[in-house]
């Protein structure tokens, strides 16, 4: 395999990948034993709360579905050669198939196949939620070579009452402020969209517990699209003012280079600005979208009811890579070091919401004597030395308790880094005091 070389290290990114290729096999649904499963394998890494809600609960305009569970399926000829096999490729039912144990014709079954004609050797991911039906996902080219005659199609599936199962885990700060990170749990065998957000996040979160001196709660959702994001804002409601930044996380393991942030519906809350500002300060090459009320789960989070403070954080977004929804957003689609990357990026956004905080300049009548204070040329002879410099004096001229850290990087375009250090040297020479 070609990350071979790079998989026999045991570094952040292989573990990352390691994660993907573990969940890779589970069929998942909104419901099921498969995101069971899942949430399973993820309490091995962080110690998440398994939340089940059953059938028929209503949530807001929705109510939670029948639970669907499937053991087998598959499509015989009538020499009795299995054609198509669930067991090859949890892809090839169509997710959320009713069962079904008949012979057919060719003409019949052809009603319920679906190919994709312009990419002919990949079986397409397709769901049916809320309408009752069954259906297969098959090649096109596999489509083609079926000859006429009658064909056993088989499904043996369950949809039936039963719970939609997601999981939530609280890591404590010293504040009730949240940060909500949330990903989707519900795609089968499909790596970029969204293993690749599940693992990123189950690492993240790992790497919050083992940190001491958070101020912020962070709150990880790993829940079903859409009607998992709709079912947990019907359950928390009251608890949602508590949610000053948040995150969906999604296709964050492909190559493409090129770091993607959609933006919150406000546009400007401050999430916006911090990943804006980290990939400013990463010379990171990145795109940023304004919101629009299509997607993943922030279009819920941002419903005109909430509008939280929740952006989508990608690489490639959904829909513009041809793997898209396909057998090829395969194990083989993801690179590990983008992965590891993409959490990288994720641990400098926390830095910058924990470290965004606002000083008030004790000595603002005129500059305060640098000199004196060990603080004018702090590091002689290197070129960082005017960056270091210009930092201590925006640091100086605006903490006037209305710009935070973040507002004075934005203004010098300097990086936030290098604002927080400056800061961090004036508070100790007792010339900032901190404010909020
Ligand atoms: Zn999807």
């Amino acid at each position: 395999m070609f990350q071979e070389k790079l998989l026999n290290k045991d570094t952040e990114a292989t573990r990352l990948f390691a994660l993907l290729e573990e969940l890779y096999p589970i069929c998942r649904s909104i419901t099921g034993d498969g995101v069971r499963k899942t949430l399973r394998i993820l309490q091995e890494y962080v110690p998440l709360d398994i939340h089940e809600l059953p059938t028929g609960t209503e949530v807001f305009d929705w109510t939670i579905p029948k639970e669907w569970n499937i053991q087998e399926a598959w499509i015989k000829n009538s020499n009795g050669d299995k054609l198509i096999d669930f067991r090859r490729s949890n892809l090839h039912v169509l997710n959320y198939s009713i069962p079904v144990d008949k012979v057919m014709a060719l003409s019949e079954l052809k009603e319920h196949l679906h190919t994709l004609p312009d990419q002919p050797d990949l079986i397409p991911h397709k769901t049916s939620y809320f309408k009752e039906q069954w259906g297969f996902c098959l090649t096109h080219n596999q489509f083609i070579d079926l000859e006429e005659g009658n064909y056993h199609v088989f499904i043996d599936s369950t949809l039936e009452d039963g719970h939609m199962t997601y999981g939530e885990l609280l890591i404590k700060g010293t504040t009730s402020d949240e940060v909500l990170i949330s990903t989707h749990v519900c795609h089968p065998s499909l790596c970029n969209d969204n293993l690749s957000g599940i693992s990123v996040a189950v690492h993240l979160a790992q790497y919050l517990l083992k940190k001491q001196d958070l101020r912020y709660s962070y709150r990880f959702l790993f829940i079903p699209a859409t009607i998992g994001s709709i079912a947990w804002l019907a359950q928390n409601e009251k608890n949602v003012d508590d949610i000053k930044h948040g995150l969906v996380l999604s296709c964050l393991g492909d190559r493409g280079d090129t770091m993607t942030y959609k933006r919150s519906r406000k546009g400007n809350a401050s999430i916006d600005k911090l990943v804006e500002q980290m990939l400013d300060d990463s010379d990171q090459a990145y795109e940023i979208r304004e919101f629009l009320p299509y997607g993943y789960d922030e279009r819920q989070f941002c419903s005109p009811g909430f509008v939280l403070p929740v952006g989508l954080f990608m690489r490639t977004p959904f829909g513009e890579f041809p793997e898209y929804h396909t057998s090829a957003d395969n194990l083989n689609f993801i690179d590990a070091e983008a992965l590891g990357e993409s959490l990288s990026m994720l641990k400098k956004v926390v830095y910058r919401i924990e470290h965004n905080r606002s000083y008030q300049n004790l000595k603002p009548k005129g500059e305060p004597n640098l000199g004196k204070r060990g603080l004018y040329k702090l590091i002689g002879g290197k070129t960082d030395v005017e960056i270091s410099q210009m930092a201590i004096l925006w640091v100086l001229n605006l903490s006037d308790g209305k710009h935070s850290l973040l507002d004075i990087a934005r203004r010098s375009g300097i990086t936030f880094q290098a604002i927080k250090q400056a800061a961090d040297a004036l508070e100790h020479a007792n010339l900032l005091k901190l404010l909020s």
